[in-house]
């Protein structure tokens, strides 16, 4: 496929090897006249690479000659995490989407932040920022930042509503947020699966908001039942190992004590640890599809309390 984007790409640096590296960025400019900028991004952890091919998609498959306003795009916003398929940058092992606005005084991290800040982030009227479950991890939910109503036309079943109001000190959503911009952070898709259905779904997804700020014609199809959870529960291994998943289904509701998954030692094969679901009744977000390699503090389940979630 041949985009019809205009691409440009950034310098943030140059390494001691010599290596430059830059920051992407696609402009599309809408044909059917103003309307306001929206910024999509993916790949700040560059472990979560569904993200870069949902945006490759919604560019080739979005209509410029229909479309009002801008669209800025950055398929890979760390580069370095992304071509070592790591959370956090290699470089400095600082994780970017904590260190917004960032700076030039700061590690190399912090000016990758810089650069996103000033080359796209400064300039958005909207902004949707795509996430996943990384390597192993399989994930579906949208956090609500400041704009529920565009949380909610993305069209995903679950949604998440931090209890301080917005999510991490230091993410890009911070950063617009702190500005008074409309955010969505979306968290799809993920670990060693096809990722066919989240790719579609996060392409639909971006389309449903573009037609729900009316850059693009059209109604936004109608949302499923959504289940809005206000606690969302990260179940980090105490010990790593190999994790062979027993529960592998998302967005599903289970009793409370379910066994979600068993690490084994990939060694003597002894049990090192048992998940289980922690709420009565347990709702699944985060999950390990097939067996994996875990390590002490990783997102190993994400699980959500459906007995204080809100439905609609
Ligand atoms: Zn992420």
């Amino acid at each position: 496929m041949v985009l019809r984007t205009a691409y440009t790409s950034v310098p943030v640096t140059t390494l001691a090897t010599g290596a430059e590296v830059r920051v992407p960025i696609h402009e599309v400019r809408g044909q059917a006249g103003d309307g306001p900028t929206l910024g999509l991004t993916a790949c700040l952890h560059g472990d979560e690479q569904v993200g870069t091919e949902i945006l490759y998609r919604v560019l080739a498959e979005v209509d410029a000659a229909q479309m009002k306003g801008r669209l800025l795009v950055v398929p890979v916003a760390n580069p370095l995490a992304y071509g070592a398929i790591t959370r956090h940058t290699p470089l400095d092992m600082h994780n970017l989407n904590r260190v917004f606005p960032g700076g030039g005084e700061g590690f190399f991290t912090h000016q990758l932040a810089e650069v996103l800040v000033g080359h796209v982030l400064s300039k958005l009227d909207y902004y949707v920022d795509f996430h996943a479950g990384g390597a192993y991890a399989t994930v579906d939910y949208l956090f609500i930042e400041n704009a529920e109503d565009l949380s909610r036309a993305f069209g995903s079943p679950v949604l998440f509503r931090p209890p301080g109001g917005y999510g991490y000190g230091g993410s890009t959503a911070s950063y617009t947020v702190g500005r008074g911009v409309p955010t969505v952070t979306v968290e799809l898709g993920g670990g060693a699966i096809d990722q066919t259905a989240y790719v579609r779904r996060g392409v639909t997804g971006v389309f449903n908001i573009m037609r729900e700020i009316g850059m693009i014609p059209g109604e936004p199809a109608p949302a499923p039942r959504q289940t809005v959870l206000r606690t969302l529960l990260t179940m980090r291994p105490r010990a790593g190992g190999f994790l062979i998943p027993e529960v592998t289904a998302l967005n599903v509701e289970v009793p409370q004590g379910t066994v979600l998954g068993r690490t084994l030692s990939p060694y003597s094969f002894e049990e090192l640890e048992v998940f289980r679901a922690p709420f009565s009744p347990s709702l699944t977000v985060l999950v390990r599809v097939t067996p994996c390699r875990i390590n002490p503090g990783d997102y190993g389940y994400m699980i959500g309390d459906l007995s204080t979630a809100e439905t609609t």
